[in-house]
């Protein structure tokens, strides 16, 4: 392999045009008594290089990640006459990245992107000075930036950095990378990233963006996802094939744990900055995280999801008339439980799409009606029946308890639930966002006393190997040196999350 130097010029007379926040999301009130109850993806990212009005391709992508983070997004396009240009807004990618008036601003045959939900920074209300890709003038040229994931050791660099006179400009912990960054003497961007990236603990999957390159680093245990595609003669960068099939383009192969590839008009390199480890990749992104028509590891999403069903049927049988998803997330979880188990498979839970988007005011009453107001029971269906009703996760199992309430008023004659993930004990610190340990129900109760809270017929959960049996490893987990990164399961973090356990988010009680 080889390093390149690089040759940007400074661009710090060219314009950058951040976008004024007028554009509030729409309040998603009704979406909240289901979305707080499930773990939220952190953020997406996607990058284009050597294609006409890169800025559109990107906005499609991120379109296609909108799953990954619903509270902002940004773009940051580069072109030879007008340098880099930034738009960034609050809200969905679909309500700010259409208009000729937005795209426009953004033109150029490069071009980056991000969509965000905070797990680091202004935590639920987004500042727009929050909002990525970020961007810095280096000596050597621009730079934009935007992360999946999270920086362990942000808090310390933080304190160290400021005490050695750097300025942050927001409260996200990529902005640690660009002051990092800044401090090395590393003649170019690549050689500066690869110093900056050196010095930070956590997960990240990265995408760059300088005047000529896009660049897509994985942290060394490549946690998070990263693919590189390919469409004619440009190339992409995205968190998931999901965002490549969108603008139609294919799949070269995943960006590997610890890899640096740089994409200029010259084709690929690949570098290898860090030291060699084996990698974790994130067990949830199959569970729930990632879409169901994206690929992971030459393994499609929707395939690890039925067989996670399968299993579940195989360690967890029951006798009953009908297999039911809680939507959309338990749906091909349950298609593998029906087909292992033979139980029929039905839609007795519809969800409703649009419900997050109404012009309604929220009164208390209306918010009281919470769970109904997102899922309608599909009564013709459910009455007297024994339902086993398959959901990925239980977090805090306020939802799970309401579920099992309206199937019950419905006509349900049983409800057993049936977890497509071992219990959920542990924080994420990884870029996910998970409440502290005291609030995760898995963590206060043992199983049989979560059967009993929620007031079940039946409660059971996948076990940690089936669930790696399903993903892809027929022995089951390997004890010594796990496959996956899996420490929301089972308490054991690749990366010691150092100050999360400083900040009291590991404790049990209601306090910490
Ligand atoms: S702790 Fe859980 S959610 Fe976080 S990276 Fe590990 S497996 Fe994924």
């Amino acid at each position: 392999m080889r390093d390149v130097p690089e040759t940007d010029s400074p661009d710090t007379d060219w314009p950058e045009t951040d976008s004024p926040d007028t554009d509030w999301p729409e309040t998603d009130w009704l979406t909240n008594p289901l979305d707080d109850d499930k773990l939220r993806e952190e953020c997406g990212v996607y990058g284009v290089h050597g294609i006409e009005d890169a800025a559109t391709y990107v906005a499609l992508g991120l379109h296609a990640l909108q799953h990954r983070g619903q509270e902002a997004a940004g773009i940051v396009s580069c072109s030879r006459k007008s340098g880099f240009n930034t738009v960034r807004r609050l809200g969905y990618v679909r309500d700010n990245f259409t208009k000729p008036s937005v795209m426009d601003q953004l033109p150029g045959r490069l071009a980056i992107g991000h969509t965000r939900y905070s797990t680091a920074g202004s935590k639920g209300e987004t500042a727009l000075r929050d909002v990525q890709p970020l961007y810095a003038d280096f000596a050597m040229g621009g730079c934009a930036i935007g992360h999946n994931g999270n920086l362990t050791n942000a808090d310390q660099l933080r304190d160290q950095l400021i005490e050695r006179g750097s300025i942050f400009q927001s409260s996200s912990d990529t902005e640690c990378i660009i002051h990092l960054m800044a401090r090395s003497i590393q003649k170019t961007i690549p050689d500066r990233m690869k110093d900056a990236l050196r010095l930070v603990e956590g997960a990240f999957s990265i995408i760059a963006m300088t005047r000529s390159k896009i660049i897509g680093v994985r942290d060394p245990l490549g946690v998070r996802p990263l693919v590189l595609g390919r469409k004619g003669d440009a190339w992409i960068l995205s968190s998931e094939t999901c965002a490549l099939d969108i603008i139609g383009a294919e799949l070269v192969r995943e960006v590997e744990p610890g890899e640096m590839i740089i994409v200029t008009d010259d084709g690929i390199e690949s570098f290898r900055p860090f030291e060699q480890k084996r990698g974790r990749f994130c067990l949830f992104e199959y569970v729930y995280f990632s879409r169901p028509d994206s690929v992971i590891g030459g393994l499609s999403v929707y395939e690890a999801r039925r067989r996670i069903g399968a299993e579940l049927a195989r360690e967890a049988p029951v006798d009953a008339d009908l297999v039911c998803p809680v939507p959309d997330s338990g749906t091909p979880a349950a298609i593998g439980y029906s087909q292992a188990s033979g139980i029929p498979y039905a839609m007795g839970i519809i969800k409703n799409q649009y419900v997050g988007r109404t012009f309604i005011e929220p009164t208390d009453h209306i918010r009281d009606m919470g769970v109904r107001l997102k899922l309608n029971i599909n009564r013709a269906i459910i009455e007297g029946k024994r339902v086993v009703l398959v959901d990925d996760s239980v977090v805090r199992g306020t939802t799970s308890r309401k579920i099992k309430d309206v199937m019950l008023d419905a006509g349900a004659a049983e409800v057993h639930f049936r977890i497509a993930s071992p219990p959920t004990q542990w924080p994420c610190f990884y870029g996910v966002d998970t409440p502290n340990r005291s609030k995760l129900l898995a963590a206060r109760m043992t199983e049989s006393e979560m059967h009993d809270y929620l007031g079940v017929d039946s409660l059971r959960f996948i076990s940690l190997d089936g669930l790696y049996r399903a993903c892809g490893h027929p022995a089951g987990r390997n004890r010594s040196e796990p496959e996956f990164c899996d420490a929301c399961f089972s308490g054991e973090y690749p990366i010691e999350p150092m100050e999360a356990r400083a900040r009291g988010c590991m404790k049990l009680s209601e306090n910490a």
